[in-house]
């Protein structure tokens, strides 16, 4: 679970988060909407400290990240994240780039973290690509590897920001059918989206944020079907 309270962050004088409160339970689908510059990327980077916050408290799994004498690193192994980017190293293959961070971080030895990385590819359905390199993957595959990566962590919950905002349109469909599967697991995830209908579809709640605040959160249906905020509905209109 994730607890969010109060959280405000400041780059400078300009302050992107302006007390921010929300929850992720265990197998919760929090899906965050918002204009570009809201504060939505800067707020999935505050759960597990790339960005230090300037103040509230933020829990997962019931550590006080921001706690000064919190362990982050053993926080961060328990938090899968997957960018618009997909941040591949390029230089190695598909199985390598799954198998070095539970090598190194996790310390598990070559053939486990090879089971891992070959069952983890064959869940986004690329188990044919293990020896294939980034660059000879199409965007969606790649950012399919980028999800199996992340699972190779065995993550207890996983942030997404904008995973398929930098695809092409005809790709955009398999890497959401990836993300589905890992609803219908019971995944708890943090999804920052422009896609509406995924939101509507898998969220437990939407929370629309603007200017560094959350105007509105609840069931899909109401924040999305019947906003209540006009701010809510002005931003739908717009991307609808
Ligand atoms: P988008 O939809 O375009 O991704 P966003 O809602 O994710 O937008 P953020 O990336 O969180 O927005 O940025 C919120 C504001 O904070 C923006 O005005 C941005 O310029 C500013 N900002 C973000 N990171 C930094 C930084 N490291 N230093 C200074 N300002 C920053
Ligand atoms: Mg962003």
């Amino acid at each position: 679970a994730i607890e969010i309270h109060g959280l405000r962050k400041s780059f400078g004088d300009l302050e992107v988060l302006r007390g921010i409160d929300l929850s992720v339970e265990p197998g919760e689908v929090l899906c965050v909407i918002g204009p570009s510059g809201s504060g939505k990327s800067t707020l999935l980077r505050c759960v597990n400290l790339l960005e230090q916050p300037s103040a509230g408290t933020i829990r997962v799994s019931g550590v006080e990240v921001t706690d000064p004498d919190c362990d982050i690193d053993a926080v961060r192994r328990r938090i899968g994240m997957v960018f618009q980017q997909f941040n591949l190293f390029g230089h190695l293959t598909v199985r390598e780039n799954l198998t070095i961070a539970q090598r190194r971080v996790l310390r598990r030895g070559r053939a486990e973290a090879d089971r891992v990385a070959a069952e983890n590819l064959d869940r986004v359905g690329l188990a044919d690509k293990a020896g294939a390199y980034p660059a000879q993957l199409s965007g969606g595959q790649q950012q399919r590897v980028a999800i199996a990566r992340s699972l190779s962590m065995n993550p207890e919950l996983m942030l997404f920001d904008e995973p398929t905002s930098a695809l092409d349109p005809e790709l955009v469909g398999e890497v959401l059918a990836v993300m589905r599967s890992l609803v219908a697991d019971g995944m708890t995830m943090l999804v920052v989206t422009h896609e509406m209908s995924f939101a509507r579809e898998v969220a437990s709640r939407v929370v629309f944020m603007d200017g560094g605040v959350v105007v509105e959160s609840g069931p899909p249906a109401d924040v999305l079907g019947s906003p209540r905020e006009e701010r809510t509905r002005e931003f739908l209109h717009r991307v609808l």
